[in-house]
């Protein structure tokens, strides 16, 4: 569905990604795992094309210099050079870490906003699918959305993601900060989201311990280079990926 190939971006001279490529099959689960700085933000900026509009922002008020090199393709489509708004249309959504949401509307306000693509009955449809697959944000509707707590604001902003109906979603950090319990239900959110809209993910996380359960694929990426990548087996079967990635060492068990 999607392949990235030799992506390779620069911040003025310091690289944060360098030479990555990566690929994703229709229907599913991938996994970008890395520590702080590890470049994961920048490779899912880039995949949604915000980074372009970053790029060009930067390049006007005479600020940081970003080149980016390496092709990404998407549905047999070289779309490295598309605008983010074009992504969208063609299915490819972002939910950014810690994303932002209109703190003085409500939850069904911020969801509304989200769906001006779509028609009146896909709006209707949608939403009930936002509701069901999280029944929280039915209960608090008509909350504003700066009083949820922070596991409450990433659910809305994962709702928000699904009200454009994405082919492929990119998930960068969606359980950053929040509580184990939290946690849980995203994950759980998470794969029902896939079971009932069918969709293709790429999530960005610093552990894997927690995506494991739902992953298909995993990648390491470490200073900006993939350092490994292989289906969910092989990568907590490597004693390395373990120790750094699950927080569990090799010998326990
Ligand atoms: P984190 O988990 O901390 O968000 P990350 O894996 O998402 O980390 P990135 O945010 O992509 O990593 O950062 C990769 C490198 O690029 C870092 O060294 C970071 O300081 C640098 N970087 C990111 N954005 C910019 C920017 N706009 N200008 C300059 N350098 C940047």
């Amino acid at each position: 569905m999607m392949t990235v190939k030799n992506l390779t971006v620069f911040y003025e001279n310091a690289i944060a990604i360098n030479k990555i490529s990566i690929d994703v099959r229709q229907d599913e689960i991938i996994g970008v795992i890395g520590p702080n700085s590890a470049g994961k933000t920048t490779l899912m900026n880039t995949i949604s094309g915000l980074l372009l509009d970053t790029q060009l922002k930067e390049e006007r008020r005479g600020g940081v210099r970003i080149t980016i090199f390496g092709k990404i393709e998407y549905e047999n489509e070289d779309i490295t050079g598309l605008w983010p708004d074009k992504r969208v249309r063609k299915g490819i959504c972002l939910c950014r870490e810690r994303h932002p949401v209109f703190s003085e509307s409500d939850v069904e306000e911020n969801l509304a906003i989200a769906a001006h693509l779509s028609s009146k009955k896909e709006k209707k449809e949608n939403l009930s699918l936002v509701y069901e697959i999280f029944p929280k944000l039915l209960t608090m509707r008509k909350r504003k959305a700066g009083l949820m707590s922070g596991g409450e604001q990433q659910m809305l902003a994962i709702g928000i993601a699904l009200m454009a109906k994405p082919r492929l979603l990119l998930l960068d950090e969606p359980l950053l900060g929040l509580s184990p319990n939290i946690q849980v239900q995203l994950v759980d959110a998470i794969l029902k989201i896939k079971k009932e809209m069918t969709m293709t993910m790429v999530i960005a996380e610093q552990f894997a311990r927690p995506l494991i359960p739902i992953i298909d694929r995993g990648y390491i990426i470490e200073n900006g280079m993939l350092a490994f990548g292989g289906d969910k087996e092989s990568l907590y079967n490597n004693p390395d990926v373990r120790k750094a990635y699950f927080g569990v060492d090799y010998d326990e068990e």
